[in-house]
Parts: structure tokens; C-alpha cells; sequence
């Protein structure tokens, strides 16, 4: 099922949780709707389910108005991020539940229920827990019981908040793997809530980057990480080391130091911040060299292939943000280089993003 979203408003108080949102999620995808905590990911997700009703704006399922229809209606499946199993009830009583409770006139009978739960208990691959109850399961069986159950009734859009957000890091990075086999299979239309990057780019289809109430970005996993539209978007995906400066010469000017601009729209007197990876940003040892922002080796870490080189900014611990630096390198390069703690070096970079300091865009 599509999903459509017109500019959607809603506050609470005077908070603005939602700030004229449109977007649209075609059918079969999953979306992941990605943002720092409060941004307003739990609110648009409830909003589109019913659960929630938006001050202004619509909600159109398939097409169809659907903007004053009930949960029940508008046929969602809903997993939240604490299980909300029935603990009273086992596994098997659990995913069933939906299709029992249903009116008679549509309830389906002894005989297919069974048939339904056996199928889906074998599709999440627990079908040797079905006369489990849930505080006999882990975390991670539970998440996936609570899946099954809402996909018993043939949910036309599956919306799931922080489905794997109360599990530790090994069991997520499973579970994210499986949600994408299982939505592989299925193709039911799906939006996730999740404020962790990696989740997000490693399961969807496409990636919604929501910062105050607002749609930042909407990309491809690739576009979100690759190609970030705004300062937001670039500082909240992945590591970044941030200069702030002005632009003249075909260089931003940081202090004392300047790193080459590459292409870009800046005109000379501009005020920018500029963007480079930690595995984009190079490191000379020669501080003499012309070009590069002057930096002080802190800490060197070697952890398996790639060497993390954290540094000080100008040499020395400025207060505040982004006093710190990182280089990723590969182990093999920091033999060549020959760095060590201490040393004062010069960082360039062959990719800078560079984004006006005032609109956070990359238009001046
Ligand atoms: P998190 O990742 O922390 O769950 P989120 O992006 O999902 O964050 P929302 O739950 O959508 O954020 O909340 C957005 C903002 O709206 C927050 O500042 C929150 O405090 C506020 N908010 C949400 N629900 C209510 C409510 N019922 N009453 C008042 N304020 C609310």
C-alpha cells in the first residue's frame, strides 16, 4: 500500500512537533524514518497509524483520504519497541489473537488459524517456542513474536518503533538482517523508527532524515551517506571532522591555517563550515606544506586493519564542540607516515562538503 503524507502540522502546546511534512512511501518499500531523540519520528509514525491526530494536513492510504479513519481501518500492523506481548498467553495464543478477536463474520476458523500461526511461526523460524509464554523468551524471540503477531491480520502497512531499540548491539545486528529477509519475502509496506544511522542504512530501501519537525533529506541509503544535503545531514550521518571559516581564493580560511575549497558556489567573504570524513582527511607531517588545518597527534588506536588517529585542534584542547579530530587510515600507511603522539601535522582533504554556515545548505 502507498502512503501519502500532505503537509502535515502538529504541535503540542507551543512545541512544533511536526512542521508541514509531505512525503510519500510507495508501495512495498521500507522507509526508515531516522532523526536524533524528539525530533518527531514517534509522532509522524502515529499520525499515519491513527493513533495520533495531525492539527492539519492529510493522510492518504492507497490513494484514498484517509486523514479521519480509525487504526482498525486503516488495517496497520504495529510493533512497538517494548514488546507489548500478553504475558498471560502463550506464543501461539499470542499470534492468534488478532484473527480471534475478529467478528464472527470474518473470524477464520480453528483449522486456518492454525494453519496461519504454524506459517508465520515458521517464517520468524520459532516454531518450537509456540507453547512458550514470553517471560520464557529473550529479547530478541519476543521482538519477533510481537512481528508475527502483527502481521497475523494482514496488516496493509507494518509501522515499527524502535522495534530492536531495548536489545544489545549483537542481537540488533541480527534482527536488523532478519526484518530485512522477512520484508524481502512479504513486501509489506513498512516504516521503521529508529534513531541509530547504521540500522537505518544497513535495512531500507530509502532513508528519511527528520530533524525538528522538518524533512532534512530524503534519500537511498547511498544518497544519505554519500551525498548529504545540509550541515544536519552531514554531521548526523557518520564521523565528520567540521571546520568553520571563510571562504577566499578558492580556500576556507580557518584561523591562521586554510584547506582547499574544491568545487563549490561560495563567494570569497563567506561564512562556511566545512565537512571532511575521518577516512577522506589526510594527514601531512610537513607543517611547513602551504595548505592544511594544523592539528596535534593525541591518541593513536589500532584496532584490526584501520589506524584511528585522534588529534587536537591548533594543537591545543580548545572548550567546546569539535576540538577533536580523527584520521582513519589504513594500519599499513602509519608505518609509511611515521606519525607518533605529540607531533604537529597538517590535515587536507581531497573531498570537503562545504555548506553555508548560516542556512546549513550548500547554496550560498
Ligand atoms: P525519540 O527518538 O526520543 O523517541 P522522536 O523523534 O520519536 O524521539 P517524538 O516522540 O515524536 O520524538 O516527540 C517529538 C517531540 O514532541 C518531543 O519533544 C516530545 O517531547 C514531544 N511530544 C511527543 N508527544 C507529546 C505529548 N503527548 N505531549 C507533549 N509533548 C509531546
Amino acid at each position: 500500500m502507498s502512503i501519502e503524507v500532505r503537509n502535515i502540522n502538529k504541535r503540542f502546546g507551543n512545541f512544533t512537533a511536526l512542521d508541514d511534512v509531505s512525503l510519500t512511501f510507495p508501495d512495498g518499500e521500507l522507509v526508515a524514518l531516522l532523526g536524533p531523540s524528539g525530533c518527531g519520528k514517534t509522532t509522524l509514525l502515529r499520525v499515519i497509524a491513527g493513533l495520533e491526530r495531525a492539527d492539519s494536513g492529510q493522510i492518504l492510504l492507497d490513494g484514498e483520504d484517509s486523514t479521519d479513519r480509525d487504526v482498525r481501518q486503516r488495517k496497520v500492523g504495529f510493533v512497538f519497541q517494548h514488546y507489548a506481548l500478553f504475558k498471560h498467553m502463550t506464543v501461539y495464543e499470542n499470534i492468534a489473537f488478532g484473527l480471534r478477536v475478529r467478528p464472527r463474520s470474518t473470524r477464520p476458523s480453528e483449522a486456518e488459524i492454525r494453519k496461519k500461526v504454524a506459517r508465520l511461526l515458521e517464517l520468524i523460524q520459532l516454531g518450537w517456542v509456540a507453547d512458550r509464554f514470553p517471560t520464557q523468551l529473550s529479547g530478541g524471540q519476543r521482538q519477533r513474536i510481537a512481528l508475527a503477531r502483527a502481521l497475523a491480520v494482514e496488516p496493509r502497512v507494518l509501522l515499527l518503533d524502535e522495534p530492536f531499540g531495548a536489545l544489545d548491539a549483537k542481537v540488533r545486528k541480527e534482527l536488523r538482517r532478519w526484518l530485512r529477509q522477512l520484508h524481502d519475502e512479504l513486501h509489506v509496506s513498512s516504516i521503521f523508527v529508529t534513531h541509530d544511522q547504521e540500522e537505518a542504512l544497513e535495512v531500507s530501501d530509502k532513508v528519511i532524515l527528520i530533524n525538528k519537525g522538518r524533512v532534512e533529506q530524503l534519500g537511498t541509503p547511498w544518497q544519505i551517506y554519500n551525498e548529504p544535503a545540509t550541515a544536519f545531514a552531514y554531521g548526523f550521518i557518520g564521523n565528520v571532522n567540521e571546520f568553520r571559516g571563510r571562504v577566499d581564493g578558492g580556500y576556507v580560511h580557518v584561523g591562521d591555517d586554510r584547506i582547499s575549497l574544491g568545487h563549490s558556489n561560495f563567494a570569497n567573504g563567506q561564512d562556511v563550515v566545512a565537512f571532511v570524513r575521518p577516512h577522506e582527511t589526510e594527514i601531512n607531517p610537513d607543517v611547513h606544506n602551504g595548505e592544511g588545518i594544523t592539528a596535534k597527534v593525541h591518541r593513536i588506536q589500532g584496532k584490526g586493519p584501520v589506524t584511528r588517529i585522534e588529534l587536537v585542534a591548533n594543537g591545543e584542547a580548545r572548550k567546546g564542540k569539535n576540538e577533536f579530530f580523527e584520521v582513519e587510515l589504513p594500519g599499513s600507511e602509519l608505518a609509511t607516515l611515521g606519525i607518533t603522539a605529540g607531533q604537529h601535522v597538517k590535515l587536507t582533504s581531497k573531498r570537503i562538503s562545504v555548506f553555508d554556515h548560516q542556512n546549513g545548505t550548500g547554496k550560498p
